[in-house]
């Protein structure tokens, strides 16, 4: 199966194949769009889809997204997003840090989903405030003292703690940290994930 990325670019050459040409417009200044006979793409789908997959990581780089283990330094960052976990891809920046370490909401927005899984152990998914995005935390220790599903979250505000619940090693507590870029149906559970490593790490 075509990853998302590859699907938009043969999308986008379908899209470039098909648009036609630009003709000059005798008796006028303007350009009049001539579209090709054999254009069959539905071009404004397509690129309206494209559009708005580059919009959201517009919108992303503008959010200035907190180091979400306090007391980290971003200089220290790994990027080890594209690592393989056994037979799957990571997906995801593991950030070392002492058990018990605050965990801190990187943006704005809103608990999603207060969840426990075999891999995760304990986790947090968190809507950004447009509901465009996801941010997934997971090993975690412990929630924070009330933390609730449907709680409005500030950046920087402690939503956990570090730990190694779930498949993590005991003796290595870090937190898993990664972003989903959530389908119009806006599902906490379907995203496809984003490599936060150039949005935390020191620039
Ligand atoms: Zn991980």
């Amino acid at each position: 199966m075509l990853s998302v990325k590859a699907t938009a670019m043969v999308s986008l050459v379908a899209a470039l194949a098909t648009v036609g040409i630009a003709a000059f417009v005798p008796g006028t200044n303007r350009a009049q769009f001539v579209p090709r006979t054999n254009a069959m793409t539905p071009v404004a789908t397509t690129t309206t889809a494209i559009e708005s997959a580059a919009h959201d990581m517009q919108i992303l780089a503008t959010r200035k997204l907190l180091m979400p283990v306090q007391g980290f330094d971003p200089k220290a960052l790994r990027d080890n997003f594209d690592e393989s976990r056994g037979i799957r891809s990571h997906e995801a920046l593991d950030i070392m840090a002492a058990r018990g370490t605050p965990v801190v909401a990187a943006d704005d927005g809103t608990i999603a989903k207060l969840f426990r899984s075999v891999a995760g152990g304990i986790t947090i998914y968190q809507y950004d405030s447009s509901e465009r995005f996801v941010y997934y935390y997971a090993h975690l220790d412990r929630y924070r003292d009330g933390l609730a599903q449907g709680e409005a979250v500030k950046r920087g505000d402690v939503i956990g703690y570090v730990g190694s619940t779930g498949n993590a090693p005991a003796n290595a507590p870090h937190l898993h940290f990664t972003i989903f870029q959530l389908g119009p149906e806006k599902k906490w559970w379907r995203g496809k994930a984003v490599n936060p490593y150039p949005y935390l790490a020191a620039r």
